[in-house]
C-alpha cells in the first residue's frame, strides 16, 4: 500500500552507522518535541473539536493557516523532518530516484532503504542520507512524493490525517504553530 506519508520517529528506528555524522538540532525546532509533548493533551482535545467541524471548513482553516505560517517559516533553516524522520519511498519514487543515480532500483534499495514492519520502504538512517550540510536536498528534483507533500497541512483529506498532524507537532515547527493558532481560534 502506498502511504505518501512521513514516518514519524515513533515508527522509525534510528540507525547509527559508524560514519554517521551528527547533525545538530535547528533553532526552529529547538525544544520542539518537549513543547509539543507538554501541549499534547490540550491538542488531543483540540483534535476532538476539529473532528466535529464540517470537512470543508476544517480544510479551509488548515489551508489558510498553512499559507500564513509558511510565509515566515524557512524550511532551509529547519530541515527537522529530514533530520529526524523518514519519508515512505513508493515504487515510483524508487524508480525515479535510482534512475537519476544511474542505479538499478534493487541496488538503490539495498544501499539506502529497508522495509519496515508495515512493509513500507523507508530510509536506513536519520538524518536522511541526501540532506546536505546547508539543509538542501541532494535529490530535490526527484525527491519522494512524501517529501514534497510534507507536512500535509495544505492537502485535501485533513480530517483523516488529524492524528498524524498531531504527531507532527513534535517534528515540524510549522505544524506546531498551526495547532497553537487553532487553539486560539477555536
Ligand atoms: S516541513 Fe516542517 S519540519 Fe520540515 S523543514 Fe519545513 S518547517 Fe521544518
Ligand atoms: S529526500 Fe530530500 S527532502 Fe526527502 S528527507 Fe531526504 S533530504 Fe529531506
Amino acid at each position: 500500500m502506498f502511504c505518501f506519508l512521513y514516518k514519524n520517529p515513533a515508527f522509525v528506528p534510528y540507525f547509527c552507522r559508524p560514519n554517521h555524522q551528527h547533525v545538530s538540532e535547528s533553532h526552529l525546532a529547538e525544544g520542539l518535541t518537549e513543547r509539543a509533548l507538554a501541549k499534547k493533551s490540550q491538542n488531543q482535545k483540540l483534535v476532538a473539536r476539529l473532528r466535529k467541524l464540517k470537512p470543508q471548513k476544517l480544510e479551509q482553516q488548515f489551508h489558510q493557516l498553512h499559507e500564513e505560517v509558511f510565509q515566515h517559516t524557512d524550511c532551509l533553516q529547519c530541515a527537522n523532518c529530514c533530520k529526524t524522520t523518514s519519508p515512505v519511498f513508493t515504487e515510483s519514487d524508487i524508480n525515479r530516484i535510482s534512475r537519476s543515480f544511474k542505479m538499478k532500483p534493487d541496488e538503490f534499495i539495498e544501499t539506502y532503504l529497508y522495509m519496515d514492519h508495515e512493509e513500507d520502504y523507508v530510509l536506513q538512517e536519520a538524518p536522511c542520507h541526501f540532506l546536505l550540510e546547508d539543509n538542501k536536498c541532494l535529490i530535490y528534483d526527484v525527491r519522494p512524493k512524501a517529501c514534497r507533500d510534507y507536512p500535509h497541512t495544505n492537502r485535501k483529506g485533513i480530517r483523516k490525517r488529524l492524528s498524524l498532524s498531531l504527531k507532527n507537532t513534535e517534528v515540524c515547527p510549522a505544524v506546531y504553530e498551526i495547532f497553537e493558532r487553532l487553539q486560539k481560534e477555536l
